[in-house]
């Protein structure tokens, strides 16, 4: 009945779609080195940390446990996306109408920053600054995607409807049959962008040391981070670990590591591409529960992501093949873009976002130093907020608040222990998971009639 192509597991990418090994791996941490910072992670936030301290005069080591791009910041889907579409009903009663601007001004200005910093660091990575459509398949998403339009317009971020009409005129493939425009941010190849921030790094003097896992650390004035072979000491430690930092015993109450997963098509030939339309190439979103995204590349493939979210017990991020979401993806690029007439997949891959209970970033200092800064959460958003949160917790370490990390204090919920969590994620995934087929059976009726 499906009728998309499938291949399984011929196609899993462990690394994702988009990086490869770096061939300048940078030497695993071998004794014992200090510096005026050290920070865990090579992702976006832990280089734009680098990058920013570095730029303020301060030695900085960066210690990544794989590889600087490794983690969701090398898998993603490439949306540079503001305040508009956030997961308002989450926190916009428990932090009040004033912050939660502040907040919308920071996911906002996340976009500008990444605009500034492609710029600066002289890095290529396809951007396309198309801005983004937050689309509906069926008539029944319409007035949730509206709502949520309004209330972030309220809240300082822009956005337009787009009616049926106006979607044609866009050139918007006919499946998504409304939309909000989204003129802020647009589209990147987040491969080409985290590893050209790791040049950037390199190029500035960071020291980089890869293969080299923290594994703990001692707290005090100087705080020592172990690692296999040596250590890193430094007055300050930045734990850049996102969804893996649970695994290091921070934060384990904070937020929950989600599995997001994505396919990415074979290039589509000039008669494919002429089929869809699409003149601009905005990244599309849908409002389901669980969001669908549709984007186009530029090496011309088709990359969808999300639509099913996974927690696994104990917040732990294996490494694995998820074919059951890669399925539920490949079954969406055949009911959203019929006309590609089952174009073949040519790979899929699973990352980690963190998240916390009420989707708001998670940023603050631990220890009884308060001199261990740790950033996650961010969710679906991180390219652009991780990105600025480095200039954040550089400003902070060299002593002054910026006004958007004040923006950003709050009480995050804590979660749940286990068994609960696994219980309670999973039921509410599993709720959205069915409302959202009824979403899609409603709209496979209608496109049938
Ligand atoms: C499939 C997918 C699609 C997404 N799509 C989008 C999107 O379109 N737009 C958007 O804004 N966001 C998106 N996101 C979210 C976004 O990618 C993340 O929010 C962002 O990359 C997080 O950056 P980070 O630097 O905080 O974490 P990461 O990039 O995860 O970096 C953390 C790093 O820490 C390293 N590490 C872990 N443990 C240790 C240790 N013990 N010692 C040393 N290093 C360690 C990891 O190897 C990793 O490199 C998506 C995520 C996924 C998975």
């Amino acid at each position: 009945m499906d009728g998309f192509n499938w291949q399984g597991g011929q196609a899993y990418r462990p690394l994702g779609g988009w990086v490869e090994r770096p061939d300048d791996l940078q030497p695993q941490l071998d004794g014992d080195v200090s510096a005026d910072v050290v920070v865990a992670g090579g992702g976006f936030a832990g280089l734009s940390t680098a990058l920013e301290l570095a730029a303020r005069g301060a030695k900085v080591i960066v210690l990544e446990r794989e590889f600087a791009g490794f983690g969701a910041s090398g898998r993603n889907a490439g949306y540079l996306a503001g305040g508009q579409g956030l997961e308002y009903d989450l926190f916009l009663k428990r932090v009040g109408h004033q912050q939660a601007r502040e907040i919308v001004r920071f996911y906002d200005e996340g976009v500008d920053y990444v605009e500034r910093k492609l710029a600066e660091y002289a890095i290529d990575c396809d951007y396309n600054a198309s801005g983004i459509i937050r689309a509906g398949v069926h008539p029944s998403q319409e007035r949730k995607l509206r709502k949520s339009m309004r209330t972030g317009v309220q809240l300082g971020s822009p956005g337009e409807f787009l009616d049926y009409a106006a979607m044609r005129a866009r050139g918007i493939p006919p499946a998504f049959l409304f939309g909000c425009h989204v003129p802020r941010g647009g589209t990147l190849d987040p491969g080409k962008y985290v590893l050209g921030l790791r040049r950037a790094a390199l190029r500035a003097g960071v020291k980089l040391y890869e293969n080299t896992p923290v594994l703990s650390w001692d707290e005090g004035p100087t705080v020592r981070v172990r690692t296999a072979k040596g250590s890193a000491s430094a007055p300050f430690l930045v734990l850049a670990t996102n969804a893996y930092t649970p695994q290091l015993g921070l934060l384990r109450n904070k937020v929950m590591p989600l599995r997001v997963s994505a396919i990415e098509t074979e290039p589509l030939s000039s008669a494919q591409l002429a089929s869809l339309g699409w003149p601009r190439r905005e990244g599309i979103v849908t409002s389901h529960w669980t969001m669908e995204s549709h984007r186009l590349t530029a090496r011309n493939t088709l990359v969808l992501t999300t639509k099913r979210l996974r927690y696994i017990y104990g917040a732990q991020t294996p490494n694995v093949p998820d074919e059951a979401s890669y399925r539920a993806l490949a079954r969406a690029l055949h009911e959203r873009f019929p006309m590609l007439g089952g174009v073949a997949i040519r790979s899929c891959w699973s990352g980690y976002i963190s998240l916390a209970y009420d989707a708001l970033p998670v940023v603050g200092a631990a220890g009884a130093d308060r001199n261990i800064l740790y950033t996650a959460g961010c969710s679906g958003h991180g390219v652009g907020t991780q990105s600025l949160m480095g200039l954040l917790l550089a400003e902070r370490i060299r002593g002054a608040e910026h006004p958007l990390l004040s923006a950003l204090h709050h009480r995050t919920p804590s979660t749940l222990p286990e068994p609960l969590q696994w219980c309670a994620v999973n039921s509410a995934l599993g709720v959205a998971n069915m409302m959202d087929d009824r979403v899609n059976r409603k709209a496979r009726y209608a496109a049938r009639s």
